[in-house]
């Protein structure tokens, strides 16, 4: 039987078409198609700057870099998420102080966040984690108390929305990953948005070398000189060919979005009364989840012996996340140790995600379920 992957990119002719007229344009590197995406991504989700990166990740550390944020400072942030929410908090010298989440959404409690506040805590960084967004409103109100800047972590969350508002528009600054497996890709990619003109400034200077305003404008204006290198910047700018991936990704992002909710609706009919041992998770009634990811609980059976099971016939599967504070890194650097987490630890031990892309066929899904069932059974058995 075929292998049924965790996710699929959707990449059709439209793409090639755009890749190929920016292979021919003969502006290979940041150019037009970069700006007109950039411009489009700012439009979708009503920012005023958007500036496109080589990766969620170098977004983030732009992001840190931009609010100020450096050795000595603390940074609070999530336990449950990729190490790459994290990883550039400790690359500019400061200190992650993890604060655990909610047991429903799996998103950062903002009423620890405000325990985890001290003087040196500069910012938070938070992850809408699968696509579900964090609460917003408390976390805001905490971040201007105390004269915080927000950083979000969009990475699962283009199509998102609080409130009615889209989540990647509620922080000072919010960044988005366009890897292989998002919800748009380009590849690899990344884009950091915010309002801030004074945060815009800094990071268009710190993504292409600290040489403002980039290489894109000295070429339009043909100069050969005046824009010396004022920051020591980072080879961090978008190029064009994943930008034309991206353009034509952004316009098909909203209805691929709707069939990312039916396939989240027949997982959750199936898998509701499948089995005492899979809990669904459903999502605040006041949020749009993007979906991202369809992530299921697992109570009283082994995770760690049905994910391989899963694999061994033929079902892919992840595991989205085993807490960052317990990477053997992360416990030997800032001495982490078990049960300090207890919620995300908890989930992080019994969290499974299953396949899950738009295009996802009926009888996928229903294969998936059966086999879910029957590893469940043969595995409670033993
Ligand atoms: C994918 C991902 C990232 C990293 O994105 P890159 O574009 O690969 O750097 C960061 N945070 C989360 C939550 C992610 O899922």
């Amino acid at each position: 039987m075929n292998y049924i992957p965790l996710a699929r990119p959707f990449i059709r002719r439209e793409e090639e078409e755009e890749v190929v007229d920016t292979l021919r344009s003969g502006l290979i590197a940041t150019g037009p198609k970069t700006e007109q995406f950039e411009r489009e991504l700012a439009l979708y989700l009503g920012r005023r700057h958007a500036m496109g990166t080589n990766s969620c990740t170098a977004a983030l550390h732009l992001g840190l870099l931009a609010l100020g944020v450096g050795a000595g400072d603390e940074v609070v942030t999530t336990p449950m998420t990729f190490v790459a929410t994290v990883n550039p908090i400790v690359y500019i010298g400061a200190k992650p102080v993890f604060v655990d989440v909610e047991p429903d959404t799996l998103d950062i409690d903002p009423v620890l966040i405000e325990e985890a506040i001290t003087a040196r805590t500069k910012a938070i960084v938070v992850t809408h984690l699968y696509g579900h967004p964090c609460e917003m409103d408390e976390i805001s109100e905490i971040a201007q108390r105390y004269g915080l800047k927000v950083i979000g972590d969009c990475a699962h969350a283009i199509e998102a929305e609080y409130k009615g508002k889209k989540v990647g528009s509620l922080g000072a600054i919010d960044c988005f990953s366009f890897y292989a497996t998002k919800n748009l890709t380009t590849g690899n990619g990344g884009m950091l948005m915010t309002d801030e003109d004074s945060v815009a400034h800094l990071v268009q200077s710190l993504r292409d070398h600290g040489m403002s305003p980039g290489a894109w404008a000295r070429y339009h204006t043909g100069e050969l000189e005046g824009y010396p290198m004022t920051n020591l910047g980072y080879k961090y700018i978008m190029w064009d060919i994943p930008a034309a991936l991206g353009l034509q990704q952004l316009r098909r992002l909203e209805q691929r979005h709707k069939k990312r909710l039916e396939i989240a609706a027949k997982y959750n009919a199936a898998l509701g009364s499948l089995s005492e041992h899979v809990e669904v998770l459903h999502p605040r009634s006041h949020v749009k989840h993007a979906y991202h990811l369809y992530v299921i609980r697992l109570n009283g059976i082994d995770r760690d012996r049905v994910a391989p099971e899963m694999e061994a016939r033929g079902i892919g599967v992840g595991i989205h996340y085993r807490p960052v504070h317990l990477e053997p890194y992360y416990r030997q650097r800032f001495k982490h140790s078990d049960g300090e987490f207890p919620v995300a630890e908890d989930a992080g031990a019994r969290v499974l995600s299953l396949p899950f892309w738009p295009e996802m066929k009926q009888e996928e899904v229903e294969r998936v379920v059966e086999t879910l069932e029957s590893v469940i059974s043969e595995n409670r058995s033993l």
